[in-house]
Parts: structure tokens; sequence; C-alpha cells
């Protein structure tokens, strides 16, 4: 089976994971400021903060935003769950604004319409690693006191406008997963030019305490005084030696997807019955994943077909609002977002990582060319 996506593991990372183990850091050790520092450096966002997954990276950014009880946090429905439960988790209540028909990014319009006096902050994701148009969301948030907050788990290496992607909201959440670009098993990470927020982020990720462990050793006290109700989302030294291994090669690997979508995007261009989702020229997009419209078929059968040809495709995303505990706790259901749902019943990801083959390529092609016809 082709998978959609998938990791790339070699010797040097290997060897770096070791070399840590071998050291006399296995959890919170030197790996964590190194692996923030290189991202910083890569992204040019001026702090980061290592956690434990994704998913605690969006939770740390709606903490660090003052999310509370009450309040409304505008997101796209077209995402993996994580990004509007990160708002539930802080008491806060998601406000589902619907996506642009042809890059289903989240619509600046509809984010505006759904601003009421609640409205603290908008959850952003740069769907499929395309950059959403930050300076359309910059100057709406601007205008109404609003935070920015980027779910950037599909778009690290992406940029917008000749802007990276680390640096075009008020926090930018990343996740390590490894279907994504970059992994450390299970990881995350906020970029943010704040320090009040980074600060109040480490505190996060070790439970709410100010000072960590080799920080009070340092000072030879035992003294640590807890001030926010945190968690245990840190992130452990032979992960991020994992991670700093990987991103060294991101550059690379960014190029080599690139160059997959571009000739998936060829493949395509006169076909009547298999549509790309659309591109903006103001941005270069990082492609976590490749999703297509099917027009004129039914798009279960087609991923019925392709699992059998053994080709990996998948769903990305039913939306968040049409998930049974949104529709029982929240009230949402179809209509809420309706070009979200439409395009939901057409679109399939196909095959796209660094170590997918031409030949795997073209004989994914040759296959949903095949099954998308009427
Ligand atoms: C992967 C992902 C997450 C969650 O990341 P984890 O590391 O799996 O917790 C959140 N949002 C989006 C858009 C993602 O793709």
């Amino acid at each position: 089976m082709i998978p959609y996506g998938k990791q790339s593991i070699d010797q040097s990372d290997i060897d770096a994971v070791v070399e840590t183990l071998k050291s006399d850091f296995i959890t919170t050790g030197p790996k964590i400021a190194e692996f923030e520092k290189a991202v910083c450096d890569f992204t040019g966002a001026k702090f980061a903060v290592a956690v434990s997954s994704g998913t605690a990276a969006l939770h740390s950014a709606l903490f660090a935003a003052g999310i509370k009880t009450g309040d409304e946090v505008i997101v796209t429905p077209m995402t993996f769950a994580a990004s509007s439960n990160a708002i539930l988790y802080c008491g806060g209540t998601p406000v589902f604004a619907d996506v642009l028909p042809d890059s289903l990014l989240i619509d600046p319009a509809e984010v505006a319409k759904k601003i009421t006096k609640k409205t603290k902050a908008v959850v952003a994701v740069d769907y499929a690693g395309q950059p959403c148009d930050y300076d359309k969301l910059s100057n709406i948030c601007n205008e109404h006191g609003l935070l920015l907050i980027s779910d950037a788990c599909h778009s690290i290496g992406g940029a917008y406008k000749g802007r990276k992607v680390g640096t075009l909201a008020n926090m930018t959440c990343l996740s390590f997963h490894p279907v994504k670009h970059i992994t450390t098993g299970e990881g995350g990470m906020i970029l943010t030019d704040n320090e009040e927020f980074a600060n109040r982020m480490r505190a996060f990720r070790g439970h709410g305490i100010t000072t960590d462990y080799h920080q009070r050793e340092k000072k030879g006290s035992w003294f640590y005084e807890m001030v926010e109700l945190g968690y245990n989302y840190r992130i452990t030294d032979f992960q991020c030696a994992l991670g700093i291994s990987q991103l060294k090669k991101l550059p690379d690997w960014i190029r080599r997807r690139q160059e997959i979508a571009a000739m998936y995007d060829s493949a395509f261009k006169n076909n009547q019955s298999i549509l790309p989702i659309a591109q903006s020229p103001n941005t270069s997009h990082a492609y976590h994943i490749y999703v297509v419209k099917l027009l004129n078929s039914e798009r279960n059968k087609v991923f019925t077909e392709m699992r059998a040809a053994g080709i990996g495709v998948n769903v990305h995303y039913i939306p968040v609002h049409l998930h049974p505990y949104y529709r029982k706790n929240l009230g949402t259901s179809e209509g809420i977002c309706p070009t979200a749902e439409e395009a939901f019943k057409k679109i399939i990801s196909l095959p796209i990582f660094p170590g997918l083959k031409d030949g795997e390529l073209k004989s994914v092609i040759a296959k949903v060319k095949e099954f998308a016809k009427a």
C-alpha cells in the first residue's frame, strides 16, 4: 500500500536519538532549547516553545491568549478536530466560519461576519500546507482587537507574500506527528514574537510552575511555585534530537513535495473530472497533503477503488461541526458552513511525501484518472 503520507528516517536521525539516549538527559535537557532555536532560525520567529504534540501547542496558544469560559473563537471547519477542540479545552466556544470554495482556506469575509462582542481570537488553519490570507485576517483581527492564531500543522516551510510561516500570526502552532513535514514521533511547537506569551506557554507545559528543575538547581533552591493550572505537555530531549536532525532535511523535502504537486497539477490540467485545490500566487505552498475534488464521480466509490488498488488515499476533512460530539454539545448541523460541506463530499487526498518515487506517482495518477471518469 502506498500511504498518503510517510515519515523519512535515515541513519543520521537514528544516530542523533541514540546519542541523546546515552547522555544524562532523557526528558528536559539541552536539545529542547536547541530545537526551539533551530525552528526560530528556520522560520524567523523570535520565540519557540516545544511541547508534546500539535494539540498541546494549540491548547497552550489558546491558554496564552487568555481564552476562558464565555469567550468565542472563530475557527475553520475544514481541519482536524484538534484545532477546534483546543478552544473547548479552555472553556471557549468554537464559532465556525466557512471556507473559500477554491482553496478551502478560511474565508476572511465569513470571519468578519461571525464576530460578536464575545469574540476573542481567530484560529486560521493553513489547510493542505497553503498559508491563509494573513493580510486580510490580520486587518480584521487588528480592527476588532482579536488575537490571530495560526494552526500551521500543515505548513512549516510555507510562505505568504514572501513572509515565512511562523511570523504571520500572533502565535503559530506546529505538529511533529509522523505524517507531518518533520517528525519527533509525537511533538509540537508554538512560535511567537511575544515574550510574555512564550513565558506563559513555557510555564503551561510544566504544570504552570514558574521555574523548571534545572533553573531551580542553578539557584541552589528547592523552591517552586505553581501559578497557573498547567499540564504536563513536555517533550523529551531525544525527541528534540530527532527534530533537530529532521529539520536539516526540510528544505529538500519541501522541494520534493512541491515537485510531486507540480507533476499532479500538470497531469490533471485538462482533466474534466479531477480539480486540484487552488493555489494562490501570493503563497509558497508546503504541500502537507495534495487534495483534489472529484467533480463527476462518487468520492466514496473512488476511495474504495483506490484503496483496493493499493493506494492509501484519505479524506481531509470531515467538517468539524458535523462530528457527533459537536452536534450533540454545540448544536451544530449541516447548513452552517455550506461551502465546506459541499467540498467535503468531493475531496480526496492523494499520496505525497518525500520518499514517494516517480514510478509510484505515475501509477497513482493513472489509477485516479481511471476511477474518476464520469
Ligand atoms: C496534525 C494536526 C493537528 C494535531 O497535531 P498532533 O501533533 O497530532 O496533536 C492539529 N491541527 C492540524 C491542522 C493538524 O493537521
